[in-house]
């Protein structure tokens, strides 16, 4: 038994929810058209029984008192049957002339019952059936008793009851058929949204991480509406988050890619010159020194890389470990000193300053590497005797340092790649003068780590870096 309903449970729950609805409005007419029914049916039958009580009632009144001069034999309406009886001690006996069904113990008693006032029964004659009995009294001693078959009756009733079985039967049938009908239209929607969550469980995001299915159609209400609507944003979220997942997991890959790659350059270098060193010590002492002072120059190149990296990898971390130290710092004093410095380290290029104090909290070492690096670039990568100016001001609620060069300028195309990572204008001639390619990357990520901005403009003959930072709250 217990297995039989868990089971009829089991399928109960896998049954589709317009299956359930329609099963639900089919149970609730079926108990409607039952109330409706029994109540119906209730009244009918007692209208009917009222009605030939009152008939009984009407026929006996209009004869009792003819009856009560004449003791004569009573007539018969409609397909009843009457008869007079005369009670004496309390037991009634049929006076020759009426007309009785069957066995007349029964109608005799209520015949005898009837001597004190009118008295109506049912009974059931065991050959005939159902009758309404009605005595009254005429005199004394006698009473008239009419019994009415009630077979006609509870036809009329069955026949009700069955109009009513098949009116009820067809339109449960109909309201379970339209319905289903109506319900499967009305929850296609959904059906349709079900569909599109198969499809995107089907599909291999590992392979291919765009998400290009979205709930389509429209209409169905404004709940469904809503859903999908919901629906449709939860997953342009999803596929904005797996794209961005996707990047990023690129970037790094092509990140440890370049590093792994700048890396081996170095690496290459110190080994060649270790061989040469080892050869020199046997057979050369006196180059020993050069191939030695090659290694430390490569290393020393390493070391600028393994740190630019390093720093690069604690800013992209951000919040978790910040290598910055922020204190009340004026730029104009830092671009001053990286000025000095700059011009004792590459006295071919001429520098010139403007320089306005503008405060801002920001750490000074890191402050200090940006415009050294933008220094360093415009020595580097401009022929000798170029002019390279440094200006600082206060512009709005900005601190504004550039560093602007008189060099050859950078390609527009290039411009907007100059702030990649390991990102060279010209590869093979940069390289031999040391460049690493993520000297502005270091610059950028330092800036906005300060929650400022860096822009580039150029043209030949006029490059300007511009850094932007907030100034200093008072
Ligand atoms: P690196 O200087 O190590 O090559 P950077 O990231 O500092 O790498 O610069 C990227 C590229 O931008 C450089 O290779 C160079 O070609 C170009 N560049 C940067 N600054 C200048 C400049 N002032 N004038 C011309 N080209 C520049």
């Amino acid at each position: 038994m217990r297995g039989f309903f868990r089971r009829w449970y089991g399928a109960w729950r896998r049954t589709r929810l317009g299956t359930r609805i329609t099963l639900g409005l089919g149970a609730l007419a079926l108990v409607v058209f039952a109330a409706v029914g029994v109540t119906t049916v209730g009244i009918m039958h007692g209208y009917l029984d009222r009605r030939l009580d009152e008939q009984l009632s009407k026929s006996q009144n209009t004869q009792v008192p003819t009856l009560r001069e004449t003791h004569g034999s009573p007539q018969s309406v409609y397909s009843w049957y009457s008869a007079l009886y005369s009670v004496r001690d309390g037991v009634a006996t049929p006076e020759p002339g009426g007309m009785l069904p069957g066995d007349g113990k029964q109608l005799a008693k209520i015949a005898a019952d009837a001597v004190g006032g009118d008295v109506t029964r049912d009974i059931y004659l065991y050959d005939d059936g159902p009758y309404r009995v009605r005595a009254c009294p005429v005199d004394t001693d006698s009473v008239l008793l009419s019994a009415a078959p009630q077979g006609d009756l509870n036809g009329t009733v069955r026949q009700l009851v069955w109009v009513e079985v098949g009116a009820f039967a067809l339109a449960l049938a109909v309201l379970v058929v339209v319905g289903r009908l109506v319900l499967r239209r009305g929850l296609r929607p959904l059906a349709d949204m079900a569909g599109t969550a198969h499809d995107i469980a089907a599909h291999d995001l590992t392979a291919n991480p765009d998400l290009p299915v979205r709930a389509s159609g429209s209409g169905g209400g404004v709940e469904v509406e809503e859903l999908r609507t919901a629906f449709n944003v939860m997953l342009a979220h999803i596929d904005t988050s797996l794209a961005a997942r996707t990047e990023a997991n690129e970037r790094l890959r092509r990140f440890v890619a370049d590093a792994s790659h700048e890396l081996r350059t170095p690496l290459t270098s110190i080994r060649g010159y270790a061989d040469l060193f080892r050869y020199a010590a046997a057979n050369e002492p006196a180059e020993r020194e050069a191939h030695l002072s090659k290694i430390r120059e490569e290393t020393a190149r390493m070391t600028v890389l393994v740190d630019d990296l390093l720093l690069l990898a604690r800013l992209d971390a951000r919040a978790a470990e910040t290598p910055l130290r922020p204190e009340r710092t004026d730029l104009a004093e830092l671009a001053g000193d990286a000025a000095d410095a700059f011009a004792a380290g590459r006295p071919d290029h001429p520098v010139t300053t403007s320089l306005d104090p503008a405060l801002v909290d920001a750490d000074p070492v890191r402050l200090r590497q940006v415009l050294d690096n933008l220094l360093a670039n415009a020595a580097v990568h401009t022929p000798p005797g170029t002019a390279v100016h440094v200006a600082v001001a206060v512009e709005g609620a900005g601190a504004v340092a550039r560093v602007t060069d008189a060099g050859p300028g950078i390609a527009p195309a290039d411009q907007e790649r100059i702030f990649d990572r390991f990102f060279r204008v010209d590869d093979s001639r940069t390289r031999s003068g040391g460049g690493t390619g993520l000297g502005l990357s270091v610059v950028q990520s330092l800036v906005t780590a300060h929650g400022g901005t860096v822009s580039v403009e150029s043209a030949p003959g006029r490059t300007t870096f511009t850094v932007r930072l907030p100034l200093a709250r008072s």
